[in-house]
């Protein structure tokens, strides 16, 4: 079901054997370029959730990438970071998003009113950072249709829904600080990371990629000199990034979550880049044999959904209770959101075809002639 992916990376794996052979062939950045290496600033996490990485580019200009959430333990992982670089945060010039969750946009407002930096984001993800408070209710108000239409119970959905709003209010503090537009600029798709400044440490090497995937908003820096990445929520060396809410794209109709998950690794993958920077955990230096893995993963867990569907109509809701993934309400939340990917997957593949009744999507299996997958 993921045939494309075996197929190029049996022909990635033929070209380039393990993953430190290609590294091997990519230059070291010269000695004179070490200053403007990227440092990584750990940064605490609210509620016992996971800590969330910052990246800075000690420039000049100094650029920081995903400040975290709009907490005061953040707030002082930054400024201590920076300290121990003799920097202050009003040395930031740029603040650079990978996209636009609390969790790692929620401190932006607040390090802008200290620096004055400029922020710097893919186009969508500008309303979320005007006004956070909005964009988590519409989040949550999406959430929760999801929910329905998925066929999950009320009360669960409820649950889950309380789960979610706490997270995303933990993460964005009790009044959670909007950037003003005019300190706004948006990325495009391909685009150096500031086109205006002088470049006299190669900033201008960094480029913005628009992947999806995550969130619709989802970017990646990549500084193609020093084979590097910073990759955001893309991929995570210890669960699966698919988003605890389903995500939307343009016009409000939900994004396929898993394919432009899967398309961004493989763009990212085919790219002479070895180290992803992620927005949690250690760097990763293998990222080949992570995407497999990923993708591994991945077929296992189509396979499972398809195994679940029949001619029968079963709801998002019933095919994931029917695979065992149904725990408690956070679970079940993720559990749904994963389950809706993988039937989205399915359907645009030709796997699964999906109708509405009553309100709520049914998913039955089809046959594929032909290619007999
Ligand atoms: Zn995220």
């Amino acid at each position: 079901m993921l045939g494309l992916g075996r197929r190029s990376a049996r022909r990635r794996s033929k070209r380039h054997p393990t993953d430190g052979s290609l590294l091997e062939r990519v230059p070291r950045p010269a000695p004179s370029a070490e200053r403007s290496s990227v440092v990584r600033i750990v940064v605490p996490a609210p509620r016992g959730s996971e800590p969330r990485n910052a990246w800075l580019i000690p420039g000049p200009p100094v650029v920081l990438v995903d400040p975290g959430p709009a907490t005061d333990a953040a707030y002082a992982a930054v400024r201590d970071a920076m300290a121990a670089l003799s920097l202050g945060l009003h040395d930031i010039r740029r603040i650079v998003l990978t996209h636009a969750h609390g969790g790692h946009a929620g401190l932006t407002a607040r390090i802008q009113a200290d620096s004055g930096a400029h922020i710097l984001a893919h186009p969508d993800a500008l309303p979320a950072l005007a006004d956070p408070s909005a964009a988590a209710a519409q989040r949550l108000d999406r959430a929760l249709r999801a929910a329905a239409a998925a066929g999950m119970p009320a009360d669960l959905a409820g649950s889950s829904a309380d789960g979610w709003h706490a997270r995303l209010a933990a993460e964005l503090a009790e009044e959670p600080l909007g950037v003003s537009p005019s300190a706004c600029a948006a990325l495009a798709d391909g685009e150096p990371l500031d086109p205006r400044a002088d470049d006299p440490e190669g900033l201008l090497s960094w480029s913005a990629h628009h992947t999806g995937g995550h969130s619709a908003d989802h970017l990646v820096l990549v500084h193609t000199q020093r084979a590097t990445a910073i990759t955001g929520d893309l991929i995570d060396r210890r669960r699966s990034t698919l988003a605890d809410i389903v995500p939307t794209g343009p016009g409000g109709v939900r994004a396929p979550q898993l394919a432009r998950l899967v398309e961004a690794w493989r763009i990212l993958a085919r790219r002479p880049v070895n180290l992803w920077l992620p927005g949690h955990g250690e760097p990763i230096r293998a990222p080949r044999v992570l995407v497999a893995r990923r993708l591994a993963e991945s077929r296992l867990a189509l396979q499972s959904v398809r195994h679940v569907l029949s001619a029968e109509p079963l709801t998002a809701w019933d095919v994931c209770t029917r695979r065992g993934m149904a725990g408690g309400a956070h679970d079940a939340g993720r559990a749904l959101t994963a389950t809706i990917a993988l039937l989205d997957w399915l359907v645009a593949r030709g796997h699964a075809a999906r109708t509405v009744r009553d309100g709520a999507w049914r998913f039955v299996r089809t046959e594929r002639r032909g290619r007999g997958r």
